[in-house]
């Protein structure tokens, strides 16, 4: 078949997620840190996929185990007590990753039907314990959590939202911990004023309504959103003091990309629940889920009339196999520490090369999570509006690097394996595109 009647056909027949209507980039190949679109041409994919292939694409340790997992046991059911090695193997090695007495994890395929079920388990923990009260769960404004139902609802941005309701209820919204958006916090400093806001909306609600407060971190599609190092601190103790259950979604952040195995703790962010997804299979295979500590899922497992929730596909054996292979590959090749010490590199070169722009306003990362917000004033700090394509088609299109604009944010996720030279190029990428554009955003 010909690229043009491929293109034809993708046009006539496939309905492509988060996209305009039009041409889309056909890629026939990946290895590494390249992909190969079906005319030969190369780029750099500094997105990582979408920021989920760790270890590269198509590396050969993954391939293999999902090959070897695929002719010994392709699929069972978790369900009705059925398991499988795989799974209790992964299960085993993430309790040994994950913080304090996180150690029990319920498996599934995506990271929006992990959100989704991390909000179910939390509201059954509490229902289970005679607390039936708490249903509402707190999120922050440009918190992203996923597509489903549920998760659209609990996804901060009013965008996602339109035309997609009735929504489910239960979810409030809290500012988020955007240091470089001063205007969000009224000249208090932005510290002061979220944990003041909290803990009015726990007065206002009753501390004994809400089962969690579920956030990422850092705030990846609000454009990686780093809070400052007292943030999370103070707001997992205020969980502590109400008995509010604080769940840490870690689909991006997780399995190495800021240079730890989550970020949570690092940022001092002490969960009952972690939500992961993206980087535990590198993008091999589909898997997700939701650790929890001891005490919810002993809680859980112990109810008379046991867990009614459930997916075909938790726990597939080829998912989690994949997923071990994966954490190996990320240990054997110091994955993380390279995540810290080029994604430090790309962050200061980025400094060095855009910060006098007229139109870079903050240029912001954690490990291999790097953003860079663009502004038409720097200093009313006024988000640029674009009037031609966006940046990241521009970049992609003329330096052959592939990253992602989210409103006036530029976001880079680049594989973990990322050379310092593929930092330089993806670097003089955005120079060159961001010394082009215009502060009226043409
Ligand atoms: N949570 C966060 C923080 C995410 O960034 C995403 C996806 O980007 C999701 C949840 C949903 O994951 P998925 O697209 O695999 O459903």
């Amino acid at each position: 078949m010909n690229t043009e009647e491929l293109h034809r056909w993708d046009l006539a027949h496939v309905v492509h997620p988060w996209s305009y209507a039009g041409p889309s980039l056909m890629i026939a190949k990946a290895k590494g840190t390249r992909y190969w679109d079906v005319d030969g041409k190369e780029y750099l994919d500094a997105l990582g996929g979408i920021q989920n292939c760790s270890v590269g694409h198509s590396r050969p340790e993954l391939i293999e185990a999902a090959k070897a997992q695929m002719e010994r046991l392709e699929y069972v059911p978790m369900h009705w007590n059925f398991t499988n090695e795989p799974a209790v193997r992964l299960a085993r090695t993430i309790a040994e990753l994950a913080p304090a007495d996180l150690n029990q994890t319920y498996f599934v395929s995506s990271g929006s039907e992990a959100t989704e079920s991390a909000v179910k388990l939390m509201r059954r923990y509490h229902y289970l314990r005679g607390d039936t009260k708490r249903a509402t769960i707190l999120c922050l404004k440009q918190g992203y959590h996923g597509a489903t139902i549920l998760a659209t609802a609990a996804t901060g941005f009013e965008n996602l939202q339109q035309g997609f309701g009735p929504l489910p209820g239960g979810i409030k919204f809290l500012t988020p911990p955007h240091v470089y958006r001063s205007e969000l916090f009224g000249g208090e400093d932005p510290v002061e004023f979220c944990i003041r806001q909290l803990k009015q909306v726990i007065a206002d609600e009753g501390g004994d309504t809400i089962a969690a407060i579920m956030a990422e971190p850092v705030l990846t599609v609000g454009g990686v959103i780093v809070p400052p190092a007292e943030y999370w601190p103070a707001v997992s103790e205020i969980c502590r003091q109400h008995g509010i259950l604080l769940v840490a979604d870690e689909v991006v952040t997780g399995f190495g990309r800021t240079g730890a195995w989550f970020a949570g703790p690092e940022l001092g962010m002490l969960p009952d629940a972690i939500v992961f997804g993206k980087g535990v299979s590198s993008g091999h295979f589909p898997l997700s889920g939701v650790i929890m500590s001891d005490t919810i899922a002993e809680v859980i497992k112990s109810a008379p009339d046991g867990l009614m929730h459930g997916f075909t596909y938790c726990g597939h054996p080829v998912g989690c196999a994949v997923a071990s292979r994966n954490i190996e590959v990320l240990q054997e090749n110091k994955l993380l520490e390279n995540s810290k010490e080029v994604g430090g590199y790309l962050l200061g070169t980025l400094k060095e090369k855009l910060r006098d722009s007229p139109i870079v306003g903050d240029i912001r990362g954690y490990g291999m999570l790097l953003a860079v917000e663009l502004v038409s004033d720097k200093a009313t700090r006024e988000p640029l509006q674009f009037k031609r394509q966006l940046l990241a088609d521009r970049i992609r299109n003329e330096h052959a690097v592939v990253v992602r604009s989210i409103g006036a944010n530029i976001i880079i996720a680049p594989p973990l394996i990322l050379g310092r030279s593929e930092a330089d190029t993806i670097a003089h990428a955005l120079e060159e595109v961001i010394s082009t554009t215009n502060t009226d955003g043409t």
